[in-house]
């Protein structure tokens, strides 16, 4: 795609929904520190930002035969909704949700509701919102070969792993990764900059949930 459409998505998602955060010290759930953050859930806040992220992917995928279109999470299958409601086939739209399998491993499981949906055969496109380490996407591939399905696609709005691969055929409206850090080599450490801790999942009354938040002290 023309990197001025990318940089133009880029600085909507910044812009639009404040779901990326920059020029900062953030700790990530691994435990390392970044400058900069994308507040996952936020990027689908808009409505129309996320019809229209919908119909880039759905466009990407129009040449193919498309069943379902598979999502896990809120966020990736709003964006999936999106898709499917774009594209030529008229696919169904179902997510899988997530569990941990044997080790801690990540696994997806779809509902009982939607199993006469994904058979045999399917032709499935599967939409993610932000790929990080590629996990879900590996795990929902796992899910739609299990039963017999094909995996026409792999669409994402957002790729932080410039190294993401896989059999089926991949795209991201962006890639950009960002460097990580860790706590004894990190640059804004030495900066003294405050460390903050992204405030994901359930906010409490006042809290102002959603927002990047100072650290609070571990006891
Ligand atoms: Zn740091």
């Amino acid at each position: 795609m023309d990197p001025a459409i990318l940089d133009r998505i880029n600085r909507g998602i910044l812009l639009r929904a404040g779901a990326y955060l920059a020029n900062d010290h953030f700790l990530l759930p691994s435990g390392r520190h970044a400058s900069e953050y994308v507040e996952k859930n936020l990027v689908s806040t808009e409505p129309a930002f996320t019809e229209g992220l919908g119909e880039v992917l759905a466009k990407r995928f129009a040449g193919d035969e498309v069943d379902v279109v598979l999502a896990s999470g809120t966020g990736a299958t709003l964006l999936g909704h999106a898709v499917a409601r774009a594209h030529p086939s008229k696919p169904k739209l179902l997510y899988a949700v997530k569990s941990r399998g044997v080790k801690e491993k990540p696994e997806v499981v779809l509902l009982a509701e939607f199993e006469p949906s994904l058979t045999a055969g399917s032709r499935t496109l599967i939409v993610e919102d932000i790929l990080t380490t590629g996990e879900t996407i590996r795990a929902l591939i796992r899910l739609v070969e299990a039963r017999g399905g094909r995996v026409v696609g792999v669409g994402c709005l957002w790729n932080r792993d410039r190294q993401a691969r896989f059999a089926s055929p991949f795209f991201a409206l962006v890639t950009k990764d960002f460097p990580t850090y860790r706590p004894e080599e990190c640059p804004m450490c030495r900066q003294e900059i405050p460390l903050r801790e992204p405030h994901e999942g359930p906010g409490s009354p006042g809290q102002g949930g959603g927002r990047a938040r100072p650290r609070r002290k571990r006891t």
